[in-house]
């Protein structure tokens, strides 16, 4: 265990926090025995790819998931059940489906972070979300140390949610994935017009595979979004707000150009990207932080900018939108 360990390194905001205890664990042992310290409380990190640290330090424990392995369980013709460490690379992840010709996370290429981060918040892109793949997976209990298992329908996913930001939130470490992944007949979703012009400029439209949609996705996603080694971030730092159709009426009168998408149970989502860069948010540099100048969306770390100040910025933000539009954004970014 290293104690007030500066976290500087272990999260993409590229924030100066330290962690009073820090653990890193590689197994569900290691687990345990950090948490007969008695210390508390009890905070896991991934990649630190979807937190924002808002205090100089990190009180209790910090247990680093850096728990890997990656093996197929179960095959057939049709498909794989395939496990992963909670601590594996997210991106290498899929890289290692892709070569051992798995399909069904490809479009979910280059997310940051770590596979146990990924059930939590459902992390989804280009048309598809973990729980289209997710088949279970085990976490240990932070106050029993026992080992759970969920099955698909306890993790209750929605859009960038799950039970472990809800009621669950803070109390399981998330050891192991299983996934439920295609062979030889993959379904591939090309849905997205992005997807679809990439591969043309590639010259793959004719049937393209689950490699070429990785490809693809990871240009894409590699010209429009900061990379965090270069820029601090922590990608979308709000979610998209869901609103009555009603409501969406009312400010479709005022703003007939804002972007939509109707929802089942008469919800229409709208994008949160355009609300903020409504507001005259966009490319906006606050001390060290701001929003993205190619997506109002991501807030950013121009260097040397500290929790608070990129949290008041956020504020800032929701205030603004909040007062042109009635709609109250929410933080995607896990706030500690
Ligand atoms: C440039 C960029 C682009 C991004 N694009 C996307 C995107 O397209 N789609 C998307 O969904 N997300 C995206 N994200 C957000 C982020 O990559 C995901 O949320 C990712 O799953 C976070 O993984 P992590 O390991 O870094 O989690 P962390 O940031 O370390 O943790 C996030 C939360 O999960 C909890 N947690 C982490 N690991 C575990 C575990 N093993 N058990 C229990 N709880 C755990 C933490 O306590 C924390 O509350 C992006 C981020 C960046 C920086």
């Amino acid at each position: 265990m290293q104690h007030q360990l500066s976290l500087l390194p272990y999260n993409t905001f590229g924030l100066d926090a330290r962690a009073e205890h820090f653990a890193e664990c590689r197994s569900e042992d290691d687990i345990r025995t950090a948490l007969k310290s008695g210390i508390r409380p009890v905070f896991v990190l991934g990649g630190g790819s979807n937190i924002l640290f808002t205090r100089a330090v990190v009180p209790g424990l910090l247990i680093k998931n850096s728990i890997e392995g990656i093996s197929i369980l179960e095959s057939n013709d049709g498909e794989a059940l395939v496990e992963a460490g909670g601590g594996e690379n997210w991106h290498r992840f899929v890289l290692w489906c892709i070569e051992h010709e798995l399909g069904g996370v490809e479009n979910l290429s280059l997310i940051p972070g770590t596979v146990g981060a990924a059930p939590v918040q459902n992390i989804g892109a280009y048309g598809v979300e973990l729980k289209d793949v997710f088949d279970s997976l085990e976490a240990v209990d932070l106050e029993t140390g026992e080992t759970r298992h969920f099955d698909k329908a306890t993790c209750r996913f929605g859009y960038r949610d799950s039970i472990f930001k809800q009621e669950a939130k803070g109390r399981y470490c998330i050891t192991r994935v299983r996934f439920r992944l295609t062979r030889h007949q993959h379904k591939i979703n090309i849905s997205y017009g992005d997807i679809r012009n990439t591969l043309a400029l590639m010259g793959k439209t004719d049937e393209p595979g689950i490699a070429d949609v990785s490809e693809a996705v990871v240009r894409i996603r590699s010209s429009k979004l900061p990379d965090p080694a270069q820029i601090g971030n922590c990608g979308s730092f709000f979610k998209n707000p869901e609103i009555p159709a009603g409501q969406y009426e009312n400010l479709r009168s005022a703003y007939p150009d804002m972007p939509h998408y109707p929802l089942p149970g008469g919800l229409v989502k709208v994008p949160a990207g355009w609300l903020i860069e409504q507001c005259g948010w966009k490319g906006k540099r606050v001390g060290n932080t701001g929003s993205y100048e190619k997506q109002a969306l991501v807030l950013v770390n121009y260097g040397g900018a500290t929790g608070e100040e990129v949290y008041a910025l956020a504020l800032a933000i929701i205030d603004s939108v909040k007062s042109k539009f009635g709609i109250s954004l929410e933080p995607e970014v896990n706030i500690w």
